[in-house]
């Protein structure tokens, strides 16, 4: 290669390498696997040894990829928190062992997992956790004390009779496999993009404007390392690890001090062997020099220190034959196709399915049933079909059905979204999703009945459908976990209670697409009564006013529906009276045709009778205030609403001049 073509290459690596590190470090989204970062980092590495007088102090190769964003203050390391040299063989390995053992003949090597999370800093003064901050550019990082105070293994105050002035260490924060199984599951489900691996989804979580959605992500930490410490003298890394063991930390596990390449290839692969049964994800072993006085001598590069490498474990790939594609409905209806392949052995597991998202990641990689695959475990963990090598004879590119597996009915796929949806809100699979609705505040109202206890009544197979919720007995509810005599009797009477909610609640209890609340009343207005609305033609019900075709169309196929019609026999003979009295709108002059903002707490009535007795006197309420905006009704601290009308010169009630009006 000339030096002209090197310096090209060198710039399009550089320029590639940047955007992937603004990926990861920043958006915690990167676009490629680690291997292909990696390999390109090789790449520029070669380069830039082959001719040296092309490498500029800014390049990738050279700094710590990270930047610490805006969103948070910024923290200025104190001690530089470097990034470190990669090898891939074992040759590299034995290389950084001679190097070392030519400087200090008796030079021992601490060998760790190297824990694929995000590193963060934390430093404690007179033993109290005062800063936590990421690694940032290495050099500057972003305080995350608030949102690390949420991770339970961290100390507030350290386990110490002494009290020393000032004590900093290094971690790894990481989500344990498991958590992160549950909030990809959990994302997929939702129709989000799911975070990538382990690694991703901690920098995402610990990154988090909220505490509270860092604290909901249940992450950990291993601290790997201490920086700084006024008060107290160490000769050797393993002497810090142990002390600060005692001093509260949640401490890297299976470190082993080595003297040779034996003995720390043996421990790297010792590590490797155990990787797949860990509780979280590794990607690698690091190996340091135990003496910190040999360190220093050591010194370090401008992104690395030289007294440690990171030996990375290379991913392990499979090919093998796709055989069939299953369709899994979700509790949110979302219809995920799942591979499944001939058994193979990755990461020490065997594996025959993986998750294929959803069509367009299927039409992507022009997957075929009969192909041959590529498959891996992303991050170690989520097996993943990487891509097809080829197809059978007569192969077909796959589609996806166009009915819910489990129920029959067509599915939906909605503007915007990648994910195919059952839209039958009697689907079985969706069970979970239409009890939390239906027992919601605005639907049946009954008070008591959450997510947790429907966990239970679904474990027990006590429900099948909404209705079977009104047979539940407190003797049956007394033998789930967490019940007593008193709340289990409460429930069946908050159940019970719900039996005299009107029709427009119902309607909306049973979750029809797009049909809400308001829809649910508008339904009843027209039609009044269950016969009369099952009796109903589609062009009469999208004759409604607010109505458009779709409602009405999914209000008519939802009613046609059989499992929906026996369900709402069941709801009938289970005692529901589905009544409703439809509200006259006596015609206010002074309210009619009006748009009214209510701000403030009201004292004589809630919020939500407020806004009826507007509609009802034939005004309308909005959320916001605008130039459109008629009057705004302001009780006790109201707060920017005010301000606002009274800046756009609109005009202002009280409550007792709202009263009054009415
Ligand atoms: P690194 O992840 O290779 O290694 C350094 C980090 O290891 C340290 O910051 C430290 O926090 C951590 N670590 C974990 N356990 C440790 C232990 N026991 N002792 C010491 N340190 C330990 O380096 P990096 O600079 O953080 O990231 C570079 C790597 O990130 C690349 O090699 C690549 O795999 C990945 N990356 C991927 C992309 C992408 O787009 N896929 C982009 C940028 C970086």
């Amino acid at each position: 290669m000339t030096k002209n073509q090197a310096e090209k290459r060198i710039q399009e690596l550089s320029k590639l390498l940047e955007q992937y590190n603004f990926e990861y470090y920043v958006q915690d989204n990167p676009s490629v696997e680690d291997y292909v970062y990696d390999g390109l980092m090789q790449e520029l590495r070669s380069l830039e040894t082959e001719f040296p007088e092309l490498l500029s102090p800014q390049s990738p190769s050279q700094r710590v990829g990270g930047t610490a964003s805006n969103q948070f203050e910024k923290v200025s390391h104190a001690v530089q928190m470097q990034s470190l040299q990669d090898v891939f063989d074992f040759e590299q390995v034995s290389d950084f062992v001679t190097r070392c053992h030519e400087v200090f003949p008796e030079a021992e090597f601490s060998v760790e997992p190297k824990i694929d999370g995000l590193s963060v800093s934390l430093e404690y003064r007179d033993n109290k956790f005062v800063l936590g901050s990421t690694r940032g550019d290495g050099f500057t990082g972003e305080d995350v004390t608030a949102n690390l105070k949420t991770i339970r293994t961290i100390p507030f105050n350290l386990h110490l009779e002494e009290k020393l002035p000032l004590l900093e260490v290094r971690g790894e924060v990481y989500m344990p496999k498991e958590q992160f199984l549950k909030l990809v599951a959990q994302q997929e489900e939702n129709g989000e993009q799911p975070f990538k691996n382990p690694r991703n989804a901690a920098a995402g979580s610990l990154r988090q404007k909220y505490s509270e959605i860092t604290a909901k992500r249940k992450l950990d930490i291993f601290v790997f390392n201490l920086q700084r410490c006024e008060g107290k003298e160490f000769a050797s890394h393993s002497e810090t690890l142990e002390f600060l063991q005692k001093a509260g930390f949640h401490m890297i596990p299976d470190w082993k001090i080595c003297h040779d390449f034996e003995e720390i290839r043996n421990a790297i692969e010792a590590i490797g062997n155990s990787r797949q049964n860990l509780p979280y994800d590794i990607d690698g072993v690091v190996i340091k020099v135990n003496n910190l006085e040999q360190r220093t001598l050591f010194g370090a590069t401008s992104k690395t220190p030289k007294w440690a490498i990171a030996y990375k474990f290379p991913p392990e790939e499979k090919e093998t034959t796709l055989r069939e594609i299953e369709v899994n409905v979700g509790r949110t209806g979302a219809l995920t196709p799942v591979a499944v392949f001939d058994t193979v052995t990755l990461a020490g597991t065997s594996v025959s399915r993986a998750v294929l998202h959803n069509q367009d990641f299927i039409a992507e990689k022009n997957i075929c049933i009969g192909d041959r695959i590529i498959v891996r475990k992303a991050g170690d963990i989520i097996p993943e079909v990487l891509r097809s090598v080829s197809h059978a004879e007569n192969a077909v590119p796959y589609v996806l059905p166009e009915c819910c597996p489990v129920c029959g009915a067509k599915a939906v796929r909605d503007e915007g979204e990648s994910v195919l949806r059952c839209p039958n809100i009697a689907c079985p699979a969706q069970l979970h999703k239409q009890l939390v609705h239906f027992a919601s505040r605005d639907a049946m109202n009954i008070d008591g009945l959450g997510t947790a206890i429907i966990n239970l009544l679904l474990e027990q197979k006590l429900v099948s459908d909404p209705a079977d919720l009104y047979s539940l007995t407190a003797e049956q509810l007394l033998l789930l976990e967490g019940f007593q005599k008193k709340s289990a009797e409460n429930l069946v009477n908050a159940i019970a209670k719900s039996k005299t909610a009107p029709l427009d609640r119902v309607i909306f209890a049973l979750g029809i697409r797009n049909i809400g609340q308001k829809a649910g009343k508008l339904l009843c207005d027209k039609f009044l009564t269950l016969d009369a609305l099952e009796r109903a033609e589609k062009s009469e019900i999208s004759e409604i006013e607010g109505f458009c075709d779709i409602m009405a169309e999914n209000v008519y196929t939802a009613l046609h529906d059989e499992a929906v019609q026996h369900l709402l026999e069941k709801l009938k003979s289970a005692g529901l009276t589905m009544q409703y009295q439809k509200q006259e709108v006596s015609e206010n002059t002074f309210f009619s045709g009006k748009i009214f903002v209510l701000t403030g707490t009201l004292e004589k009535m809630k919020r939500s009778e407020a806004k009826q007795r507007i509609e009802s006197a034939g005004g309308k309420v909005s959320g916001s205030v605008s130039k459109k905006t008629d009057y705004v009704i302001a009780g006790e601290d109201a707060g920017s609403k005010l301000t606002k009308a009274q800046e756009l010169g609109i005009g202002i009630l009280s409550e007792t001049e709202f009263l009054e009006k009415l």
